[in-house]
């Protein structure tokens, strides 16, 4: 291995900046596997090298305390603890270009509540924010394929529900604008294959689908829009392929690539996603010694475990 613009070996560049590359050992939860999908080099910065940056950025704190929110509303039934948890993670000063800041979240989640409450009260809530994991070897018995799936995966969907004596995920979501191609990029969302995929596994009977409870808030608009995506048995026999190329694409580029930045391609379609993607100025520096000591002098160190999250 050699790479020009390094001083020194790999091994040694790294370990003198205190960079560990390792295979975190749920290489297949959804997160990993996800971002992995999206852009190798977020996967090689986030996952192997570890490295986050050291305050998240507001959007993602927005995210969290969105989430947050609804876990506390629904274990407490109090709206008030509900409304404490925006003052505990929004930062007080904060009132971004897209208009959210702590008073606006609050809005935005009475809004929501109010809209969509006569609605929900028909679920039978079976499980929230739960950390959860299946495993279906070969020669498993299965709902999805005979012989089993192969498959080892985990994640934490947002609330597992039955309707109409059928099983259904619900997905929380936040957007600052309205996008006329959400539907289109929800069909094949492998995140919400990949819950349906364990939750079946773990109950023994097909997840039917996702619901969505978006709400659009931004300086001039709220607006709770709902959506709802059938899961269909193909659907899930495709992810299945993807997830396993996926998982074997993840420790093959570590085994040949743990000390090789280089081998992780970037994405620059990915860079935008949410805002402006919070590795841009590392990747925007063009050779790859001061990538890393970027990264080892402006990231914290966070091993990514899921359960733990
Ligand atoms: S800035 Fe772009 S290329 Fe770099 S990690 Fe983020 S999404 Fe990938
Ligand atoms: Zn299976």
């Amino acid at each position: 291995m050699s790479r020009r613009d390094l001083p020194m070996a790999p091994q040694d560049f790294y370990a003198a900046l205190n960079l560990r590359p390792e295979l975190p050992k749920n290489a297949h939860d959804n997160s990993m596997t996800s971002c992995a999908n999206w852009c190798w080099r977020l996967c090689y910065q986030e996952y192997i090298l570890a490295r986050r940056p050291a305050s998240p950025g507001f959007g993602l704190q927005y995210g969290r305390a969105w989430h947050k929110m609804h876990e506390v509303l629904h274990k407490s039934g109090s709206m008030s603890a509900a409304l404490d948890v925006a003052d505990e993670i929004i930062p007080e000063a904060i009132d971004d270009k897209y208009g959210r800041s702590r008073s606006r979240i609050k809005e935005a989640f009475i809004a929501q509540i109010n809209y969509f409450e006569s609605l929900d009260k028909r679920f039978e809530v079976v499980c929230v924010e739960q950390a959860a994991e299946a495993h279906c070897p070969e020669g498993a018995e299965c709902v999805y394929q005979w012989g089993g799936c192969n498959l080892q995966h985990g994640g934490k969907a947002d609330r597992l529900v039955r309707y109409q004596n059928k099983l259904w995920l619900i997905d929380y979501k936040t957007s600052t604008r309205k996008d006329p191609s959400f539907a289109d990029k929800m069909v094949m969302n492998p995140q919400f294959l990949g819950y349906a995929w364990i939750y079946s596994h773990l109950m023994g009977e097909k997840v039917w689908g996702t619901i969505v409870r978006r709400t659009i808030s931004n300086k001039s608009n709220f607006e709770p829009e709902p959506y709802i995506n059938v899961i269909s048995d193909g659907q899930i026999k495709q992810w299945i392929r993807n997830q396993q190329e996926l998982q074997v694409e993840i420790k093959r580029r570590f085994e040949q690539h743990a000390f090789d930045m280089g081998g992780w391609p970037t994405n620059p379609e990915g860079c935008w996603r949410y805002g402006k993607c919070e590795y841009f100025s590392v990747c925007t520096t063009p050779d790859e010694a001061s990538r890393l000591k970027q990264l080892a002098a402006e990231f914290v160190e966070h091993r990514h475990d899921y359960y733990a999250l």
